[in-house]
């Protein structure tokens, strides 16, 4: 498989440098083909603003959506942007690994997001109409491919655990896994987070490696969070809420999942 790994932390030496170094020899070591953007070594240009449109006629409003779709269908995007969207349309999976600050990614990755995932690339795809939403959350530029968090947690894992303070870490990611990455097509795989941090030790960092090492052999083949598709009859158009007898009675992030029938 081609595997992008997209990296966001400013020291090398970090845990996360560590198991970023660990992830592209595991991967490697298995005949996988790597490629790493690392946010902070690149120097990435985090905020989306005017200059990522150059092309505008002078004195007009800057437009962040129109702007972007403009650039992308006119293919006068700024080059970072359309290397970025270069490596996601070549990779088979793609692995965003980052620290859990203030609960959700660091700011560089968030603008690696914004940037990238262009009007008509990764939003604003497909038809739009009175009776279809575009193709979006499971279809979309990204469908077929496969995205997989790798995250680590100062807190606890029983803080994020069903009754744990800081809410469950499915919640936690939910805007992450379903907002941004099944939104744009990808198949969403369980995430690999790392908690407690402040208390790692050799051995502990050992056992981690190993179970990440893991799920990087099963990159392939690890069943996707079974995220409801937009389109295939679960939601009622256009208002896109979720049919009374699909999941009847349940609200919140889990109605979107699907469960597994009973047998
Ligand atoms: P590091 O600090 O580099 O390392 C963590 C520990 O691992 C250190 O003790 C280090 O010595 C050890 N270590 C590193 N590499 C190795 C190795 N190769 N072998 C053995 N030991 C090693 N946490 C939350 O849970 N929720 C939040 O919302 C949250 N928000 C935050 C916001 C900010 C701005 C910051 C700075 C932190 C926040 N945290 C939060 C904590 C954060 O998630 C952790 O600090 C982070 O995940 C640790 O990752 P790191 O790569 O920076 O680890």
């Amino acid at each position: 498989m081609n595997v992008l790994i997209v990296h966001a932390h400013p020291e090398p030496r970090s845990l996360n440098g560590t198991l970023k170094d660990f992830a592209v020899r595991r991967l490697e070591t298995a005949g996988h083909t790597v490629q790493v953007s690392d946010l902070h070594a690149m120097q990435w240009k985090t905020t989306l603003d005017a200059d990522d449109s150059p092309h505008r006629p002078p004195g007009t409003r800057f437009d962040p959506a129109l702007d972007s779709k403009q650039a992308f269908e006119a293919g006068n995007q700024p080059d970072d942007i359309a290397r970025e969207q270069q490596k996601l349309l070549w990779a088979d999976a793609v692995i965003l690994q980052f620290p859990l600050w203030w609960f959700s990614m660091p700011a560089i990755l968030k603008g690696w997001v914004e940037r990238v995932f262009a009007y008509g690339f990764g939003y604003g795809v497909g038809e739009h109409s009175d009776a279809r939403w575009g193709d979006r959350y499971g279809e979309g530029t990204l469908t077929g491919k496969r995205a997989m968090l790798v995250v680590t947690a100062g807190g606890w894992e029983s803080h994020y655990g069903p009754r744990g303070i800081n809410g469950p870490m499915d919640d936690v990611l939910f805007p992450i896994h379903h907002g941004i990455l099944y939104y744009p097509g990808f198949d969403v795989l369980p995430p690999f987070v790392v908690h407690r941090t402040g208390k790692m030790d050799s051995a502990r960092f050992e056992a981690v490696s190993e179970a990440l090492g893991q799920r990087l052999d099963t990159l392939a083949t690890t069943p996707p969070i079974a995220f409801r598709p937009q389109n295939a009859g679960a939601y009622e158009i256009p208002a896109l809420t979720l049919r009374a007898d699909v999941a009847p009675g349940q609200v919140g992030f889990a109605a979107h999942v699907e469960t597994p029938a009973v047998t």
